[in-house]
């Protein structure tokens, strides 16, 4: 089947029978239902991006298998050629949403693609293993599914960090082997997208109890959303059902994150991609390159997330006339910084890239993983500098429902600047208001802190992947000189 429109993908959620539980009620269509349809909605409207004739070229690709186009964001890239050119159908996805949904699709499929590429790396602990990762492949990126993902089991104590705590009873594990497949219980988070999607992939990027090499916690899966026992709690939304006027991105990109609970859930033979081996599951994202190929995708979301903060501060001193002052430009300026440098980390990425032991163009792994170390601490700085650019301007923010009623007038008169409308300020100010201090804005704030996992977690992965040696032999060369001092 070829890439998937908007229509037919919305036709997919509404096909597969899941239970998502949302405020309360079981949800019969998330197509829609009020709090959630819009999210559904701007994702469908990436899909029609695939056959929008002015840049279907730049978002499709021809399976070398069925000679279909596919999303490009499946695309197995064996050249740098291939990795820029998918890297403009991300950027033009992440554009789309303004980077407010750093789950879309694209984040699994490139996670994918780049497993399908090693699939050898899964079938070293049992062959069949490797053979279900190439059909699944296959499977989504011919049938154009959507993936949620859940990575972190839940936990009752925080004795030790997320990532390594399982607790018996709450993180999820096999319970049982069956001639069918195996069957799992527990609770997973956060499933972002869990409502807006097809199928969930279940792994972890690394295990505790590194002392077994068995362990009924080390699970690398994927089943439909709709499997029976398997079910999504979502939190509240933040589409507040307002206008675009009101609330121009939580009326758009509200994409969702869910608890995943697995109540004895069957997981058929053919969707195990690795079970029970620790080393392997701990492994997977380094040897097979997939967190770079992720970390590549969140840049992409990074810089459009950038672009749409600096465009709007720009916007917002100018309407202001503060542009002219030095904390102005001082703040703009770090804004400058943390744009261009996401943009120079993707291009010395995808430029320093090169094939892994698989033959799988990887990009460079100091540039593309700092992307998402940075962004854990800039993002936050830039929703803080939002604030304060804006100050009261982001309270003076009358609805739409204001602009037109009684007090229009007053409005008009008192909220205009010099170089802008009321209206026009007002609905800047909306959007720079929804960055940095609605709901969906602080839920961004969190985001970008966590979705990759705790900040320390990270620092200690960067640490500990980082090619340390040059750094210290520069420092050892200088040590021994044999120069005298004078
Ligand atoms: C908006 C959002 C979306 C997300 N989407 C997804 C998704 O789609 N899929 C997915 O799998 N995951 C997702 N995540 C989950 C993310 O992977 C986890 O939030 C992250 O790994 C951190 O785990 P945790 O929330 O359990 O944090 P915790 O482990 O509870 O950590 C909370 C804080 O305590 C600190 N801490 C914890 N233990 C210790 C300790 N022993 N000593 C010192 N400090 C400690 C941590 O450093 C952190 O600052 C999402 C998270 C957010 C916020």
């Amino acid at each position: 089947m070829p890439a998937r429109t908007g229509a037919q993908y919305l036709a997919g959620l509404r096909e597969q029978n899941r239970e998502i539980w949302f405020r309360g009620e079981r949800v019969k269509d998330v197509t829609t239902h009020p709090g959630l349809a819009r999210g559904a909605q701007a994702i469908a409207s990436l899909y029609d991006q695939q056959s929008e004739a002015k840049i279907r070229e730049e978002m499709v690709f021809t399976s070398p298998k069925t000679g279909d186009k596919l999303g490009l964001s499946f695309l197995i890239p064996r050249t740098k050629d291939d990795l820029i050119r998918r890297r403009v159908q991300m950027l033009n996805w992440a554009r789309t949403t303004c980077g407010m949904m750093g789950r879309s699709p694209d984040f699994m499929n490139v996670t994918f693609s780049a497993w399908a590429g090693a699939a050898d790396y899964f079938g070293a602990s049992k062959k069949e293993y490797g053979e279900n990762m190439r059909r699944y492949y296959d499977h989504i990126a011919e049938n154009d599914l959507v993936l949620t993902h859940s990575l972190i089991n839940l936990q009752r104590s925080r004795t030790v960090s997320g990532m390594f705590n399982l607790q018996e009873g709450t993180a999820l594990q096999a319970v049982k082997e069956t001639s069918a497949g195996i069957i799992v219980k527990g609770a997973r988070v956060l499933a972002t997208l869990g409502p807006f999607s097809d199928e969930i992939a279940v792994y972890s990027p690394r295990l505790g109890r590194h002392t077994e090499t068995h362990s009924p916690f080390a699970l690398n899966f994927s089943i439909p959303c709709g499997t029976p026992g398997l079910r999504f709690l979502c939190r509240d939304s933040f589409d507040y059902e307002k206008s675009h006027f009101d609330h121009p991105l939580g009326s758009r990109f509200e994409e969702m994150d869910c608890v995943a609970f697995f109540d004895d859930v069957l997981v058929p033979w053919e969707r195990v991609f690795v079970y029970g081996d620790v080393d392997r599951l701990n492994e997977t994202p380094n040897a097979t390159g997939s967190s770079r190929h992720s970390a590549h995708q969140g840049a992409a979301k990074n810089l459009a997330k950038c672009e749409l903060v600096l465009g709007v501060a720009l916007l917002m001193s100018k309407t202001l006339g503060n542009d002219h002052l030095p904390h102005t430009q001082e703040r703009i300026g770090e804004l400058i910084m943390y744009t261009e440098l996401m943009r120079a980390c993707i291009r010395a990425g995808e430029a320093d890239a090169e094939p892994n032991e698989y033959g799988v163009m990887t990009p460079a792994s100091g540039p593309i993983e700092t992307t998402r170390n940075l962004f854990m601490t800039a993002y936050p700085k830039m929703a803080e500098i939002i604030q304060l650019l804006g100050s009261s301007s982001l309270m003076m923010l009358p609805t739409e429902a204001d602009m037109d009623g009684p007090l229009s007038g007053h409005i008009d008169q008192y909220l205009a600047t010099d170089s802008s409308t009321a209206r026009d300020r007002v609905k800047l100010f909306h959007l720079a208001w929804d960055i940095s201090c609605s709901s969906f804005g602080q839920r961004q704030v969190l985001y970008e802190r966590f979705f990759a996992s705790d900040p320390l977690t990270r620092a200690r992965a960067l640490a500990q992947t980082y090619p340390k040696q040059d750094a210290m032999d520069r420092v050892l060369d200088f040590l021994n000189r044999d120069d005298h001092t004078p």
